[in-house]
């Protein structure tokens, strides 16, 4: 039986967890270099040129939303192809869960905007304000001309943050060397405006003011993680058979030469000091814990400093906590087990069914339907005559022609009732479907199944589909 205890830290004030300490180590540096990768993407990826012909767009990941398209390098998705969308959600669902199954909230930890852009804040706030002790001692201090002078620079430095991220996602809408000019001459559309500014307030009032509330009050995350949460997963915990007495490192000699318990935890609180929850993470685990490891981080410094054993914090499974609670020896963490692999395979599935739809995907597509009434027509020569209503759709956004055949059991006469060219092709305009009047006329042998062949005259393809020749 696993027992979850969930527990708010109640030794911190609300409002110190905005004013989180800084800490070195293996996590920070980790966090660090998944936040520069993660905006060096962000930032140079509509820089990309992508090479797509004339007058196409000109970045490797571009929302062209004048076109209803997509490009994303040599991929190309229209708006009528939204399924890869539901797709693509549903792929970043399962591998959060996934991720969640293997070790708690690492995207939240590590990976998410939210983090990364208050992680950038929160650096902003140390260089101009000093660290969290300074930070403390200055909200109390009565306001001085240089304390004015830091406020004031280190909400331009936010600005200025917030700014390049709202241009940096304009630029995904368009030839980012165009956009950008544009934006910086005052010459580009009102809504690219729109959009910068609102991206911008948004990073600004998340990342400066609301950090650790996003997190814990506004996203949805942390209500369904505690549903789905995971004994098995590796997620920040306190070993508390270890750590409990608490007590100094002076106390604990004697207290251990006297033969009575004393634990490795110091009670020095710099793991509550750092977390950016204000979370002490000794109370047990916490719905709110984005597992950023920085508690660890924290506490393995203290125990390295006192010789003792690293890991008093650590990404732990609540299945080994309660194996040693139990006094048993726990077993090795299980990345690999039948809900992880189940998900894993999902996610698999999920890749292997979108990369066989943009395989067999057509660019043009046709549908057929004959008329009910009359369903043929016996003309004077002896033939007999069937109308159909063919819908073709183009789902280029380039003008295509088709070269229309019919095949069937004997030789047939087929008429395209308007919209041929002096070539006989059908003109397809550009994302758009057309209806087509077609009448064929056959001797009643021809009856039986038949086939319209759309042909394109410049890539040869063709699209067809199948009715009947009725006698
Ligand atoms: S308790 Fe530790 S891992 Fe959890 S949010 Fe705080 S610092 Fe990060
Ligand atoms: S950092 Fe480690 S030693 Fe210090 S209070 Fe936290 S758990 Fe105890």
């Amino acid at each position: 039986m696993v027992a979850l205890d969930v527990s708010h830290s109640r030794r911190r004030r609300v409002s110190d967890a905005a004013v989180p300490q800084s800490v070195k180590g293996r996590f920070r540096r980790l966090k660090t270099r998944i936040a520069v990768a993660g905006s060096a993407v962000f930032f140079l990826l509509p820089w990309i040129p992508w090479n797509r012909g004339e007058g196409r767009p000109y970045g490797a990941v571009t929302f062209d939303l004048a076109a209803g398209r997509f490009h994303l390098f040599g991929l190309e998705l229209r708006t009528q192809e939204l399924y890869f969308l539901t797709g693509f959600l549903l792929f970043a669902a399962l591998g959060l869960i996934l991720a969640n199954a293997i070790a708690g909230r690492v995207w939240c930890g590590f990976a998410c905007p939210h983090t990364v852009w208050s992680d950038a804040f929160l650096f902003i706030e140390r260089l101009v304000e000093g660290d969290r002790r300074e930070r403390l001692k200055k909200r109390e201090a009565r306001l001085s001309g240089r304390r004015i002078a830091e406020i004031a620079t280190k909400h331009a430095l936010w600005i200025a943050l917030s700014a390049a991220v709202g241009i940096g996602t304009v630029l995904y809408f368009g030839d980012a060397r165009v956009l950008l000019a544009d934006l910086v001459g005052g010459r580009a559309d009102p809504i690219a405006y729109g959009l910068a500014a609102s991206v911008a307030v948004t990073v600004y009032a998340l990342g400066g003011f609301f950090r650790e509330t996003m997190c814990k009050f506004m996203c949805p995350w942390p209500r369904l993680q505690g549903a789905i949460w995971d004994p098995e997963a590796l997620s920040v915990t306190y070993r508390d058979m270890r750590g409990e007495p608490r007590t100094s490192p002076k106390k604990a000699v004697e207290l251990r030469a006297a033969g009575k318990p004393a634990g490795d935890c110091v009670d020095c609180d710099l793991c509550v000091a750092v977390c950016p929850m204000g979370i002490d993470i000794r109370q047990g685990p916490s719905i709110a814990c984005i597992n950023c490891g920085l508690c660890v981080d924290a506490c393995d410094g203290v125990m390295g400093k006192l010789s003792r054993a690293r890991g008093l914090i650590d990404f732990v499974a609540w299945t080994e906590i309660e194996a040693l609670r139990r006094g048993e020896k726990p077993l090795a963490p299980r990345i690999v087990r039948p809900k992880t692999a189940a998900l894993a395979a999902a996610l698999f599935g999920l890749v292997f069914a979108a990369g066989l739809t943009l395989e067999l995907r057509v660019e043009t597509a046709m549908s057929v339907q004959h008329d009910r009434n009359p369903l043929s027509v016996r003309l004077s020569d002896g033939r007999v005559r069937n109308g159909y209503t063919l819908r073709v759709s183009n789902k280029t956004d380039q003008e295509r022609r088709l070269k229309l055949e019919v095949l069937a059991a004997a030789p047939v006469e087929v008429a395209v009732i308007g919209g041929e060219t002096a070539a006989g092709e059908i003109l397809l305009p550009p994302d758009a479907d057309r209806e087509i009047r077609v009448t064929v006329a056959a001797r009643p042998e021809a009856a039986g199944p038949l086939t319209f062949v759309g042909v394109d005259p410049a890539t040869g393809q063709d699209v067809r589909i199948s009715d009947t020749f009725i006698r």
